[in-house]
C-alpha cells in the first residue's frame, strides 16, 4: 500500500489541482464538530475514496461524499448527522438570478438557505421570478462574489440593478469557478502554513 508514492517521496510534492483544495476545504467544514478527521485530501467527492479517523481512533476509507452528507464512523457511529443538519452547518442554500416581467433590464439577486423546491414553492421574492439558480455552500460568500461579478460589490442595499441579462447570466456561469478558486486559495494557504509548521517542528526535533 502506498509503495508507488514512497518511491517518489524524495521529490517535492507536485501542486494539487485547484478542485482538490476546494473539495478538501468543503469536507473539513462538513466535519466540524463531528469528531471525525479527514486524513489527507479529497481528490474526488463521489468517485474516489479518502481516509477518515474518528476521535476514538477508528480509521476507515470510503467515498468522501457519504461522510460529507452525514455518515458517521462505521465502528462507533460517532459524527453521524442528517443531510439537513449538514446543510445548516455549512450554511448551504441557493443563490438566484431574478427577473421581473414589468422591469425589463433590471435584475435582482436572491439568496435563501433552503432547498430549491421549497424556494420555488414559497416564492420569497414575490413577483421577481427565478431566471437562474445555483446550489451553493456558504451562501454569504456566494452572494459577495456574485455582486462582485456583476460590478456592484457589497455592501449596498441589494436593490434591483440595471444590467444586461446576458451579462448577468455570464456572471452566474462564472460564479461556480470563482467560488471554487476562492475556497481553494484559502485552503492552499492553510495547508502550506501547516506544512511549514510541521517542517519547523521537525527541524527543532532534529536540532
Ligand atoms: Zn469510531
Amino acid at each position: 500500500m502506498g509503495g508507488e508514492l514512497n518511491l517518489r517521496s524524495e521529490q517535492p510534492p507536485a501542486p494539487l489541482p485547484e478542485w482538490v483544495y476546494a473539495y478538501t476545504a468543503s469536507m473539513k467544514r462538513r466535519l466540524e464538530g463531528r469528531d471525525i478527521t479527514l486524513l489527507g485530501y479529497v481528490k474526488s467527492m463521489r468517485s474516489g475514496k479518502s481516509n477518515f479517523r474518528c476521535s476514538k481512533g477508528h480509521q476507515w476509507r470510503t467515498t468522501p461524499w457519504l461522510v460529507a452528507e452525514g455518515e458517521g464512523c462505521p465502528e462507533c457511529g460517532i459524527g453521524k448527522r442528517t443531510p439537513e443538519e449538514i446543510r445548516k452547518m455549512i450554511n448551504a442554500g441557493i443563490i438566484c438570478l431574478l427577473t421581473h416581467p414589468d422591469k425589463p433590464g433590471f435584475i435582482k439577486i436572491g439568496v435563501e438557505t433552503a432547498m430549491p423546491e421549497d424556494v420555488y414553492r414559497e416564492k420569497p421574492w414575490g413577483d421577481w421570478e427565478i431566471h437562474r439558480y445555483r446550489n451553493v455552500e456558504e451562501t454569504v460568500l456566494a452572494e459577495t462574489l456574485i455582486w462582485e461579478l456583476l460590478g456592484h460589490p457589497l455592501p449596498h442595499d441589494r436593490e434591483p440593478v440595471r444590467i444586461g441579462l446576458d451579462m448577468a447570466e455570464e456572471a452566474f456561469r462564472r460564479l461556480h469557478y470563482v467560488i471554487q478558486e476562492k475556497i481553494a486559495f484559502e485552503e492552499r494557504r492553510i495547508s502550506s502554513e501547516n506544512r511549514s509548521h510541521e517542517t519547523s517542528d521537525a527541524k527543532r526535533k532534529n536540532a
